[in-house]
């Protein structure tokens, strides 16, 4: 057993992680520059390592201990989740080839592993807790064979030592990393990676060690998976696991003192558990959780032995805060244990770097925020406060409390008409008519073949595209110049859907930077950063807006588009918008209000816009909800209320329309199990879905669901540049065909074209409109 009395104490400030990516995204272009051989390993690592340095003084100087295992190293070149499965050897057979003899990958490999080559598919990405971070998901057999096969993490504290730093090492703990995992294809039906768990822990305790003899007083297990209901595995065996991991790393003669850290909600069940093991600190989401209750005598007993690290400062999102009432929170946290420290809730990955560094957003706005930067000088503000007494900090906390006041009263932030037609919605406006009435009246108004072909909304978005909105934005083009380029890259869309045969047509989105933020530009109660960086996978990144005031249009977004491509054309066009769930989801939104308001007020600004496509002669328009089932709450008791607003909303927002027009939807991924309940709710006349990569299996979801409306499973995989070939899609449709009422069936692919050539795009397109007529003609023989 380790000898507290040596130890050393807790620091009293810290973050739970910082971003990675760089406050100019040099992480990103480095990479990127490695992928592309313009620079070596060697020069990748260097970049590398002078972030690291720079973060390290970035953080001592805005308030962190330089030499009390203050500062997290949360570094990663690509994804924590990946880093722990090659720290631990676990690499997917299909890439053997890449392991060296001690088990280890070089950065190349790291990369292949991450993005496939050739054959070789990567892991396969998700989504990070109810974050837009995507982590990768490793791959655990009964072959796995786990052993300590980098170091890389011990030479990263190594690093910082010889800077002048003793950090505290991070790194995804063995229960979440077990739990994020799935079988690899090897696996036996029903191999649950869980059951790997005693293999995988003496590798953790020999990392432990090295750890310890490189002079780590901490490390940092993170262990978010506690917090979910989404987990698959038994709650039993999730709690029995913990149980078996911490006893068994507690007791390990030779290590750091061990902090666990479980974001993203409260641990419940869990805490008790680790509050019996041997665990030194232990950290709280208090933003998203609040402070445990009811304990067991036991389990306060020993919570009363630990420090409790009180996470009050939100790592989720961008605003300043209440810092009082965080104060507060940490002080009722003093009633559990006499030792306790404050913590950012969960990483500070998801938020940008810097308020200050945004020139161009509204100081007053600017005074309500606060990004990594300036929360982690919150955490220094109320760490001073743990230590010198509230009198310390008083001056701190009533400044943030007269941003939040200043905030609360601010023109824009409650505007009285948004709320009074809030206020004035009844049953009756989320509403349609019946859908066989709707169908009929649609089949009359579009007169669309069996098996109607379209696509998802954007066509690729070309060099020439991107380089004249960046043009716009430069002055370099006038308003007339750049949307007389626009208006021929859609005539080109628009002819090519036309000779390629497809039924119903989109504009291709050429004018929109990215699906949210180009109507975060066009409506009100919206801002847009310059650097607001925030990396959602591997070198990809995304600048959310931040949604400050009440949600309002004031004028029409999209309807100029869509006439003129309906111009164009006499098939119909499908109106392009993205539905009032996703909007939310892909921006940083108010946090004074719950977020179904805020919903509905997003909801009925694209209820307008609707009205008005439709008074233009748009026939369709497609409402998109890819983040849908990412906001759906991890816990299960939260999980109905989120889907009746969330559900609400869209219907909201769609509800207003004759029959005839006809609502699409589209949503990105196949579980369609999860949500599938409320997707029938959204009451959309047509859902399109991703289906090509599992081979259409969802459509026996579908089909078991009854889902009676129109459904587009995906026979296009635009993940990947593969043109599927005739027989391919003619095979899918067959599936899809044996499952699914041919009524319902319509041909789609998988998601929007933007990220794909043009080549492989229009050779896909071409297949698929080959493969319908093919499947519509021997259907009509079979008549
Ligand atoms: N309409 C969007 C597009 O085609 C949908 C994108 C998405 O689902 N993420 O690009
Ligand atoms: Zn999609």
């Amino acid at each position: 057993m380790t000898d507290t009395s040596t130890r050393t104490a807790f620091p009293v400030g810290t973050i739970i992680g910082y971003p990675r990516i760089g406050r100019r995204r040099e992480l990103k272009k480095a990479v990127e520059s490695f992928w592309a051989g313009s620079i070596d390993a060697d020069q990748l690592e260097a970049t590398a390592a002078s972030l690291r340095a720079e973060t390290r003084e970035r953080l001592a100087a805005l308030g962190l201990g330089r030499d009390d295992a203050a500062i997290p190293e949360t570094f990663s070149y690509y994804d924590q989740v990946l880093d722990a499965a090659v720290t631990v050897g676990a690499v997917p057979s299909r890439f053997a080839g890449l392991v060296g003899p001690n088990g280890a990958v070089d950065l190349a490999g790291y990369f292949t592993i991450a993005r496939g080559e050739g054959d070789n598919p990567p892991l396969e990405m998700t989504k990070w807790f109810d974050s837009n971070y995507h982590y990768l998901v490793p791959e655990i057999g009964p072959e796995t064979r786990f052993r300590l096969a980098s170091d890389r993490i011990v030479r990263q504290f190594e690093e910082a030592r010889d800077a002048g730093f003793v950090t505290r090492p991070v790194i995804v703990g063995p229960v979440t990393f077990l739990l994020l995992s799935k079988a690899s294809d090897e696996a036996p039906d029903g191999f649950r990676p869980l059951s790997r768990l005693a293999d995988l822990l003496p590798v953790y305790r020999e990392l432990l060690a090295r750890l310890a003899a490189a002079g780590a007083p901490w490390v940092q297990l993170d262990e978010p998976a506690l917090v979910s209901e989404s987990i698959e595995d038994e709650r039993a065996d999730v709690l029995e696991a913990t149980r078996r991991a911490y006893a068994e790393l507690g007791s390990a003669a030779e290590r750091p003192a061990l902090f666990v850290a479980a974001p993203y909600g409260s641990l419940d069940d869990a805490l008790p558990v680790l509050a019996a093991s041997r665990i030194e600190a232990i950290a709280l989401d208090l933003v998203r959780g609040s402070i445990p209750t009811g304990l067991d005598a036991a389990t306060a007993e020993a919570l009363a032995t630990r420090t409790l690290v009180g996470g009050v400062i939100d790592g989720h999102n961008i605003w300043r805060g209440d810092l009082e009432r965080a104060f507060g929170a940490l002080t009722e946290l003093l009633s559990l244990s006499p030792d306790v420290a404050v913590s950012t809730s969960t990483s500070l990955l998801h938020v940008p770097h810097d308020v200050d560094d945004e020139p161009d957003l509204d100081p007053r706005l600017k005074s309500w925020l606060a990004f990594a930067d300036q929360k982690v000088a919150q955490v220094a503000t109320l760490a001073r406060g743990l230590v010198d007494g509230h009198e310390a900090i008083q001056a701190e906390l009533s400044a943030a409390t007269a941003a939040l006041a200043d905030r609360a009263g601010a023109p824009g932030v409650r505007v009285p008409a948004v709320r009074e037609r809030e206020a004035a919605l009844t049953r009756a406006d989320f509403r349609r008519g019946h859908y066989e009435d709707r169908l009929a009246a649609q089949e009359a108004a579009l007169g669309l073949p069996f098996l109607p072909t379209t696509t998802i909304g954007s066509f690729p978005q070309t060099s020439d595209i991107r380089r004249a909105r960046a043009q716009l934005a430069a002055g370099a083009l006038t308003e007339a110049e750049y949307l007389a380029r626009m208006q021929a890259e859609i005539k080109r869309v628009v002819d090519l859907q036309e000779e390629i045969g497809i039924d119903v047509i989109v504009h291709g989105e050429p004018e929109r930077n990215d699906m949210v933020q180009y109507f975060a530009e066009n409506l009100d109660g919206f801002a847009v950063t310059k650097n607001g960086w925030v990396q959602s996978y591997g070198s990809r990144c995304t600048r959310p807006s931040i949604l400050w005031g009440d949600v309002s249009r004031p004028k029409p977004i999209t309807v100029d588009w869509s006439t003129y491509t309906q111009s164009l054309t006499s098939k119909p066009v499908k109106g392009m918008l993205t539905g009032p769930v996703t909007i939310l989801a892909w921006s940083f939104v108010r946090d004074d209000q719950p977020l179904g308001e805020t919903a509905r007020q997003v909801a009925l600004a694209l209820r307008d816009e609707i009205a008005d496509l439709e008074a233009a002669g748009i026939r369709v328009v497609q409402v998109d909800e890819p983040a849908l089932r990412e906001l759906l709450p991890l816990k299960r008791a939260a999980q109905a209320d989120y889907l009746e607003w969330s559900v609400g909303s869209f219907r909201l927002a769609t509800s207003g329309v004759a029959d005839a027009t006809q609502i699409h939807t589209h949503l990105c991924y196949s579980e369609f199990g999860v949500v599938i309940d409320a997707i029938r709710n959204l009451d959309a006349d047509v859902t399109s879905i991703e289906a090509a990569r599992s081979r259409m299996e969802v459509v026996h979801d579908i089909q078991r669901s009854g889902f009676e409306h129109g459904i587009g499973p995906g026979v296009y995989d635009i993940h990947s540049p593969r043109v599927p070939s005739v027989a391919e899609v003619t095979e899918l449709l067959q599936t899809a065909l044996g499952a699914i009422p041919g009524r319902q069936l319509w041909v789609n692919p998988d998601c929007g074209l933007k990220t794909r050539g043009y080549d492989e795009t229009v050779a896909s397109l071409r297949n698929i409109v080959e493969a319908t007529r093919g499947v519509r003609a021997s259907a009509a023989a079979r008549l």
